[in-house]
């Protein structure tokens, strides 16, 4: 009896990991429509998991701003929003232009490495996506090969602080964008600007970096940014 214990605590707290983890893939792929409410008790049963297990969960997705929570209403998906669509691009052209250019310093040849390698990946799918003509059974494949060319762009910028807020911001990015990114429309315009990125980064081209990275994103801002408005407050960016 007592022998059992940490075992099932463990289990316990495996099965609360997976659960999130299992809830942030869904909610970030679009499993759930935009704007559906998220009823606590249909996932209990759905995960076969306590209620407390399944509202941990939701609150800490509600933290990471996956969920919206309101007293009386419950959990829900956020709603689409362009708003929203254009201060999460906003913040990644911030935080991806600068987490670059620290890599580019910091990252050495074993940096270079892993970016090509990186980038290779996401250019094969996108590829593959491209000659088959729809995106199909491999949106799962580009979603995690898209995120991890972006991490690895400022994967060694040593702030992990930095780090934390990309992650962050290209969750609720990739939320909001998903519907729009299944159906591929722009392929052909991102397998160029991805790799105009990496160009940019290889050459060690931090002006032209930052360029790349705003251009890539720069489809989701509502109005664009100025780049007088920026240079005006201090800032040595020649895109944001
Ligand atoms: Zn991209």
């Amino acid at each position: 009896m007592l022998a059992s214990g940490p075992t099932d605590c463990c289990d316990q707290m495996n099965q609360d990991t997976d659960i999130y983890h299992d809830l942030h893939a869904r909610l970030v792929s679009g499993f759930y429509p935009h704007g559906q409410k998220l009823r606590a008790e249909q996932l209990r049963q759905d995960y076969g998991c306590s209620a407390s297990t399944v509202r941990e969960a939701l609150f800490r997705l509600s933290t990471e701003s996956l969920v919206d929570f309101q007293e009386q209403r419950g959990f829900r998906v956020p709603a689409l929003s362009k708003q929203r669509q254009h201060e999460l691009a906003q913040m990644r052209i911030l935080l991806e232009g600068e987490g670059t250019c620290l890599s580019m310093r910091n990252g050495g040849v074993a940096w270079e490495a892993r970016l090509s390698a990186a980038h290779h990946q996401l250019s094969h799918i996108e590829l593959r996506i491209r000659s088959v003509g729809e995106v199909g059974s491999h949106l799962e494949l580009w979603i995690k090969a898209e995120q991890e060319f972006h991490e690895t762009l400022i994967a060694a910028c040593k702030s992990e602080v930095l780090k934390r807020m990309h992650l962050l911001t290209y969750a609720q990015f990739r939320q909001q964008l998903v519907v729009t990114d299944r159906n591929f429309s722009f392929l052909p315009e991102n397998i160029s600007q991805h790799h105009a990125i990496v160009d940019a980064a290889l050459e060690g081209n931090e002006t032209l970096v930052r360029q790349c990275i705003h251009d890539h994103l720069s489809r989701n801002l509502i109005h664009p940014i100025q780049p007088a408005h920026y240079a005006a407050a201090g800032g040595k960016s020649s895109a944001i």
